[in-house]
């Protein structure tokens, strides 16, 4: 492994809502600026970091500049009228717990639980709901370590956001990892466990070797591969470079490949310029010196990143420092969407462009993608069949695998921006998938019916645990594998 030349440096500062006065890179700004993005604030949550206010945001280019758009709060990012509420209040100097319950308001009218991720991917193990999983697709668990559920700085466009307003009810199980262990021991399809957050590498090195060991330990050899979603990459380098335990998290990083288990980092860059300054490079470098894999995956934003020659630039850049383009998202139905997204016909426009003017070494990517209910949707692309203008769909994942790489077509419509805007084009009722998606919803909602009547009975007389169910839809419709 490469050794560290740098002399150990600490995080930095994080600033917060509360200290948005004392971000010295803002003190040029009219207060009712700042005071305008203290208010949007309140309802979204804010956080950055001295790297990102010092290396990353270009301040001659204010408010334009991307790295600005990505972690500073714009107030078209609420509706105007909460907007206005809001600003009043702060204007007049309102008390504390006025502002938070508006704020309150305004966070429950942002859709904060699309695509019923909760509801319909937590697993059943033992009778219980595995809180700290999601386990979707056949082949991954996604894990989201309780000390990972923070960021050193916060995207505005985070569809996670909920979780960091107190709005999620996101809850950890105590032994979380030997608890997941004991799940994957049963569940002998899941390939992939993919740790997120929040972000999984804030923890510091020990902590989280303590979440991955277990997992190394024999038993598991049908994982095969280890995943951390991360912005660390981007928003802080010097977590693998220069902290006082950027070395034994590399090592950490060694150790799961020389188990015989790929690693692979799944790092969320937004912008090109994440990947260009010196500390970037040289973090990015290291993480690849381990052995692991780094693949790269980020939503198209507008105000961020939508245009064509920046995602070129971006997955050219990538390439050339040993990266792996992986994903192009359309930014998800939450939040401050109204800001930040692109109707799907721009974003298929936006992908071809770019995907057409770079080499075959950064073709790995895919999308635009959109990761709904049923799975993951890209669009291919328009065409017209017969008279018809329509979009060209598929699934790159899908919660019943015999939908993965089937064709579907819908009506297209320049201004949709989700799948659940698209109706199925040559005038069908519904889309190819929509029974069977009914049909595992609906068995889901009579399981949590079954599973709450159950617990109120005396332990004896209680419901047998669904042991060995493959997921919470096993059994719902014979013959077919859900995920
Ligand atoms: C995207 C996603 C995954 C990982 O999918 P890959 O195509 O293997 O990268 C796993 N679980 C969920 C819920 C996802 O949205």
């Amino acid at each position: 492994m490469i050794k560290t030349t740098f002399s150990a440096r600490p995080t930095g500062r994080i600033w917060r809502q509360h200290q948005m006065e004392d971000i010295p890179q803002l003190a040029w700004m009219r207060p009712d600026q700042r005071l305008a993005m203290r208010a949007v604030a309140a309802v979204l949550p804010f956080a950055v970091s001295d790297y990102v206010l010092d290396e990353l945001v270009d301040w001659g280019n204010i408010p334009d500049d991307p790295i600005f758009q990505l972690v500073f709060p714009q107030p078209e990012m609420l509706e105007p009228a909460a907007f206005q509420r809001l600003f009043a209040l702060f204007h007049e100097d309102a008390p504390r717990a006025e502002i938070d319950a508006v704020a309150r308001e305004i966070q429950l009218s942002m859709n904060p639980h699309p695509a019923g991720q909760k509801a319909l991917n937590v697993p059943v193990f033992r009778g219980q709901r595995l809180e700290g999983v999601q386990h979707k697709y056949f082949d991954t668990a996604l894990f989201f370590p309780a000390r990972g559920q923070t960021c050193l700085s916060y995207c505005t466009y985070c569809f996670r956001w909920p979780q960091f307003v107190g709005l999620d009810d996101q809850k950890f199980a105590a032994s979380e990892s030997e608890t997941l262990r004991e799940y994957l021991l049963e569940q002998r399809r899941v390939e992939n466990v993919l740790f997120t957050g929040g972000d999984p590498l804030v923890m510091r090195a020990r902590l989280l070797e303590r979440y991955v060991e277990p997992l190394l330990r024999p038993g598991l050899e049908h994982v095969s591969s280890l995943r951390f979603g991360t912005k660390a990459l981007a928003f802080d380098p010097h977590r693998f470079l220069d902290r006082p335990d950027s070395d034994e998290l590399l090592r950490l990083f060694e150790r799961i490949v020389a188990s015989g288990k790929h690693l692979a980092v799944m790092a969320h860059y937004t912008h090109p310029r994440e990947l260009e300054t010196e500390a970037a490079r040289k973090a990015l470098r290291r993480v690849i010196a381990t052995g692991a894999v780094v693949r790269c995956q980020a939503p198209l934003v507008r105000h961020i990143n939508d245009e064509a020659t920046v995602w070129a630039r971006m997955w050219t850049e990538q390439v050339k420092l040993g990266a792996v383009p992986y994903y192009m998202f359309v930014e998800r139905d939450t939040g401050p969407r109204a800001w930040f997204e692109v109707p799907l016909g721009r974003a298929n426009d936006i992908f071809r462009q770019a995907v057409s003017s770079v080499c075959g070494l950064a073709r790995t990517v895919r999308g635009p993608s959109m990761s709904a209910t049923p799975g993951k949707v890209v669009v291919d692309g328009v065409t017209s069949i017969g008279s018809e203008r329509v979009f060209a769909l598929r699934f790159l994942r899908a919660r019943d695998t015999s939908w993965v790489g089937r064709p579907f077509f819908a009506r297209y419509d320049p201004d949709a921006t989700w799948l659940d805007q698209l109706r199925p084009a040559f005038g069908e009722r519904e889309f190819f998938f929509e029974p069977g998606l009914r049909r595992m919803v609906e068995a889901q909602r009579v399981r949590e019916g079954y599973r709450e009547r159950s617990s109120m009975l005396p332990a004896c007389e209680a419901a047998p645990a669904e042991e060995g169910s493959a997921s919470p839809f096993a059994g719902a419709r014979a013959g077919t594998e859900f995920e």
